[in-house]
This record gives structure tokens, C-alpha cells and sequence, in this order.
């Protein structure tokens, strides 16, 4: 008998977070001693807000929190959840369609494993988020990227879905503002795309996590807000990770059809059961405290994406869309590519990760994570000084 895999293929398929990949090395070279500037972290840099983090210290030393709650989440977060929806999104659900998951992260991997089967086919416009690919491989399907580019703004168009579109396609992903382009979809293209889905009875996956998170005159519109006929196949995920500065307490969420919902509880009941309960308390604080947290915070992720923005579209050879909402610039670093960079000539923008890290001492995660190779993601997450200085590193480490 041959010798069995040790690793199941399933296993041995998945690409690990580049990320937080990424992100791990430049926080083992600040370890090191090294003065390394990272722009890897997708995640916001403030603390927890101070009356979130007190109704979870309250909810520790209540007994009732030191047990199980229903896979599918306390009844009050769901209720809220539900009325959340109802405000941002725009449309009505009960909190029998909310799933509370394990972050936002696992609300992307129950959405595959309850919609899909083996060689089904998902559309999965690039550049795209990094655990999408994945996780749409994760339950056998078949992630089938379109690629957009700067020059036609990251934003995917029906006529493209619609040749990307077979008898296989069962589902498409969407996610407005976005990870990594920062790019916001205005309203009527929205709604076009969503029309589309309907019309081709195409499942649409949405990532709405952060919605509140838009800059200049650039506003989020939820898909299923906007196109009632797609709701029967749609799965709206979400968490309190961005909105709130709470990427550690691991709350997120769907919301879709009952039998999608339930289905997905199902497999979250023999994977992971409920989430954390002091968790699910600090989100249901997070989700009665409003807005205002946010706003703040916004503010600032708009201030430094302007100044890095313009430091980065300034150096010669890089074209970088003016960041529209999240927290990221997303240059096109490929009029770059084969000028030296210390004694490395990069010609890949991997290559040209490595080369910054080592002469830049700059840390940025390469185009290759998002199915975008040529361009690089760098957070807007970091302190405004930081945010410059990173940005002077590079445009000085690029100079010809
Ligand atoms: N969706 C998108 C588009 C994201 O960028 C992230 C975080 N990087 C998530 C979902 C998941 O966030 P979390 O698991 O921390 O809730």
C-alpha cells in the first residue's frame, strides 16, 4: 500500500494569511529591535471604546455569561442585530436570520460551506480581500476572479460578471467599501450589479463590515437595501471588528434566509458552538452605543489615507486611486518594477515587498495576497507620523 498523506488535500490547498503573515514578520523585526514601519495590520489602531470594554468586564463577573449560549448567539444580540440591519442596510429581517459568528472572518467561511457545493463556481471580482479564495476553495468550490484594474477604479460591471457567468456560477462576492482597494461603489452601479444577480438567480455574497467607514462625499449602499428581489439569495456579513476598534473580541455576523441561516448554525454547532458570551455582551454594548465612536475614528482614517495618498501618488512611476472608504491605499506600484532599490532590483511587487522591508525597513503586503500582483496594500491604521514617515521611507527607497 503507498504511503498515505500525512495532510489532507484539503488542507494542503489553502494559502496561510499573507496578511497576517506579513504583519507577524514586521512585529518580530519591532521584537528584534528593528525600527520597522508596518503597514500589514487590517485593523484599527484605537482601543476598544471605554463603556464596550466596562459592560464586558460587568458581564465577566455575571455567572449567567460563564456558560453556553445558543449557537446562533444571545437573543438580544441577534434582536439587535437585526434592528442594525434595519438601519444601515435598509431592509427589514428577524433575528431568526442572524447567525452570530465566530468574527467576520468565520461568517465568510459558514457563508461558502452552507451555499456551496463541489465545483460550484463563485465570481470573485479582484482584487479581493485574501480569505475569500480561500474560503470559497475551503468548501470545494471554485473561486473565478475578474480582474479590475486602477484605470477602470477596482469596480467590477455587469457586462464582466456576466461573461465571468456559466451554469455552474452559484454565487458572487461583493464588498463595498473595499479590502484592499478602498474603492466605494456608487448607488446605481450597485444596484445594476445586484439586478444582475437577480435576474441571473445568482446567490450574492456581501461583505458589508465597513460600512461605516467612507470618506469625502463617498457613502456605502448595502446591495440587498437597494435590490428587494435579491434578498431570497443573499447573505449579508458584517462584525463589530471595524466599526468598533474590537478586531480582538471576535464577533461578527450573517444575515440571509432562514434556511441558509439555520443550515449554517448546523455546521457552526459541531465546529465552534457559540461565540465567546463576555464577547457577545461587549458587541451588544458596541451596537447601543451608536455611531459616535466611529465617527471619530473615521475622521481619522480619512486624514492619514489623504496624506499617504498624496505622498504615494507623488513619487514617480506609482498611480494610486485616491482612498473612497476602509482603511487602505492600494498603489499600482508597476511603473516601478526593474529600478533598483538598495542592491535588489525588484521585479515583482513581492520582490519589491522584500526589498522595502529590507532597505526601507518598511513592511507593506504585496498585490500578490489580493490577485492583484503589481500593486501593494498599505493601512491607513497607524499613528499619523508613523503614517508619513513610512510613506517618506519608501518614496526615498524608490528614488531614482
Ligand atoms: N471582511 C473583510 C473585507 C475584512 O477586511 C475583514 C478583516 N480584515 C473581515 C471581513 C473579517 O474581520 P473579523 O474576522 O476580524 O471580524
Amino acid at each position: 500500500m503507498s504511503e498515505r498523506t500525512r495532510i489532507s488535500a484539503r488542507a494542503r490547498g489553502i494559502r496561510p494569511s499573507a496578511t497576517l503573515a506579513v504583519d507577524a514578520r514586521a512585529k518580530a523585526l519591532v521584537a528584534a529591535g528593528e525600527p520597522v514601519i508596518g503597514f500589514g495590520a487590517g485593523e484599527p489602531d484605537f482601543p476598544t471604546p471605554r463603556e464596550i470594554v466596562e459592560a464586558a468586564a460587568a458581564a465577566c463577573a455575571d455567572p449567567r455569561n460563564h456558560r453556553y449560549t445558543p449557537t446562533a448567539g444571545l437573543p438580544e444580540l441577534r434582536a439587535a442585530i437585526a434592528a442594525k440591519t434595519r438601519r444601515d442596510s435598509g431592509f427589514d429581517v428577524a433575528p431568526e436570520q442572524v447567525l452570530v459568528t465566530n468574527g467576520g472572518k468565520h461568517a465568510v467561511a459558514n457563508a461558502f460551506l452552507a451555499l456551496c457545493d463541489p465545483g460550484d463556481e463563485v465570481l470573485l471580482p479582484a482584487p479581493y480581500w485574501t480569505t475569500y479564495p480561500e474560503a470559497i476553495r475551503l468548501a470545494g468550490a471554485v473561486p473565478v476572479e475578474i480582474p479590475t484594474t486602477v484605470e477602470d477604479g477596482f469596480r467590477v460591471r455587469p457586462e464582466q460578471l456576466d461573461a465571468a457567468c456559466t451554469t455552474r456560477t452559484k454565487a458572487l462576492v461583493f464588498v463595498s467599501p473595499s479590502n484592499p482597494t478602498g474603492v466605494v461603489y456608487p448607488p446605481e452601479e450597485v444596484r445594476a450589479i445586484g439586478r444582475w444577480a437577480a435576474e441571473r438567480g445568482v446567490w450574492v455574497v456581501t461583505d458589508e463590515i465597513y460600512e461605516h467607514i467612507t470618506f469625502g462625499g463617498h457613502r456605502f449602499s448595502s446591495l440587498p437595501g437597494l435590490v428587494p428581489e435579491v434578498r431570497d439569495r443573499c447573505l449579508v456579513l458584517n462584525g463589530v471588528a471595524k466599526t468598533y476598534a474590537m478586531t480582538g473580541w471576535r464577533v461578527g455576523w450573517m444575515v440571509g434566509p432562514v434556511d441558509v441561516v439555520e443550515a449554517a448554525t448546523n455546521l457552526q454547532s459541531h465546529m465552534t458552538s457559540n461565540v465567546a458570551n463576555v464577547s457577545q455582551r461587549a458587541a451588544l454594548a458596541a451596537l447601543e452605543s451608536g455611531l459616535e465612536a466611529v465617527a471619530a475614528m473615521r475622521a481619522a482614517f480619512e486624514r492619514r489615507a489623504r496624506l499617504m495618498h498624496a505622498g504615494l501618488a507623488a513619487i514617480d512611476g506609482v498611480t494610486c486611486l485616491e482612498p473612497q472608504g476602509a482603511f487602505y491605499c492600494f498603489p499600482d506600484l508597476r511603473g516601478v518594477l526593474g529600478r533598483p532599490v538598495g542592491e535588489r532590483t525588484p521585479t515583482t511587487s513581492a520582490e519589491l515587498a522584500e526589498a522595502l522591508l529590507e532597505v526601507a525597513k518598511v513592511a507593506i503586503v504585496p498585490g500578490e495576497a489580493f490577485g492583484a500582483p503589481g500593486y501593494a496594500r498599505l493601512s491607513c491604521a497607524l499613528a499619523d507620523d508613523r503614517c508619513a514617515e513610512g510613506v517618506e521611507r519608501i518614496a526615498a527607497a524608490l528614488a531614482r
